[in-house]
Formats: C-alpha cells, structure tokens, sequence
C-alpha cells in the first residue's frame, strides 16, 4: 500500500490519498476533483477521514461527500464550526456534515490498512491523528510537522496546554513516517521529529 500526498490549495495543506481513503481535501473543490480525475480515483475514493476542520484542510469536503465517499471527523470540531468563529476576518472552520462523527480510539479498517483516530486536541479541540500501527505511519494534520515543528495554538479553539499534552500522547507511539499536514513527509525515525516538537513545545508554549 503507498501513500500519494497532494499539495491542495489554498494553503498548501497536504492531503494523502491511502488505499480507498483520503485523508484531508484541501479548500478548493474544483482542484481536489480535477486531481482525482486525472489519477482515475474518482471512483475509488470511499472515505474522506478529516484531520481538523480548518477550512484549508476541509473546505472541499462536500465534493468528495457528493462522489460518494464517507466523511468522518472528530465532534469538537463539529461544535465549533457551528459557532463560526472568525480569524483575520475569514471563516477559520467549515461547518462540516459529516456521515460519520468521531470520539477518538475508534480503528477504520481501510483496505489492508488499520488506522486508529487519536484525539490530539490543541491546534483545534477536535484535531486528531490518523496512526498505522502495522505501517507505523502517523497522520498528523496540524498537530506536528516535520523537523519538530508544531501547530500554532493562537486561533479560536487553539489550546497550549492541550497542544503539549498531545504531543506527549505522540511520543509515546512507535512512528517512522510522519504525513504532516503541511511541509514535507519523515521517511524515517519520525519519533526523533515527534520528540524534538514535545521538548520546544513544552518549553516554549506553557
Ligand atoms: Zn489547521
């Protein structure tokens, strides 16, 4: 099984196509279903697992709901985009309809794949990470990124205490490869990165 990343706009955010599941869409539609086109998967695009609700990660969703596919995301995230916040002026959450409404622990069988949604709240109360525990892949939306980065915590919902606390609940995972939800993917010892982002968190953020 490979794991083919999308640079969405229109904020660069990562999107992965794994198996029968997309795992976050960007916000522009016409660009996410053009792509699946071009690459033939318009029809075999079943799930679309949502990292958080920003609508640079899910401003599109609806195109993938229209093809047919699943759409699952965390509930805090549901609340808040109902509340529309705003930041900058600009709409900061889709209101997603989901099909599927997650809690966090729940595993998805994805073909082959086992991924298991981990609830790591603080760059949004409802973000989680999508885990491989066989692959030891991570998805981990806006939460860590690469070269120990993390997710800013100043927009509305954002948390720093609860960003460093699900930063921890990642180092204790066995990961090789990081999909960030934005910048480029770890293809290897992602744990050193996952560390690296908890030590400058913990220091820095609280
Ligand atoms: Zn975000």
């Amino acid at each position: 099984m490979k794991v083919q990343r999308v640079v969405t706009p229109p904020l660069a955010a990562n999107s992965y196509v794994v198996g029968s599941a997309m795992i976050d869409c960007g916000g522009d539609a016409e660009f996410i279903l053009r792509y699946l086109s071009e690459n033939k998967l318009i029809n075999k695009i079943r799930y679309l697992l949502l990292t958080h609700a920003h609508f640079d990660h899910a401003g599109a969703y609806f195109a993938l709901q229209n093809i047919g596919s699943t759409v699952g995301i965390h509930s805090k995230d549901i609340e808040i985009s109902r509340k529309q916040p705003l930041a900058h002026g600009m709409l900061l959450f889709t209101p997603v309809n989901p099909d599927v409404v997650f809690k966090g622990g729940e595993t998805l069988e994805i073909g082959r794949a086992k991924l298991k949604v981990i609830h790591t709240p603080g760059h949004s109360p409802g973000s989680v990470c999508y885990y491989d525990e066989d692959r030891k892949w991570l998805f981990s939306g806006d939460t860590v990124f690469s070269h120990g980065g993390f997710g800013r915590v100043d927009l509305p919902g954002g948390n720093a205490y609860e960003l460093v606390s699900s930063l921890k609940k990642l180092t204790e995972l066995d990961v090789e490869m990081l999909y960030p939800g934005h910048d480029e993917i770890v293809e290897e010892k992602a744990n050193l990165e996952i560390k690296k982002a908890y030590e400058v968190a913990r220091r820095i953020l609280i």
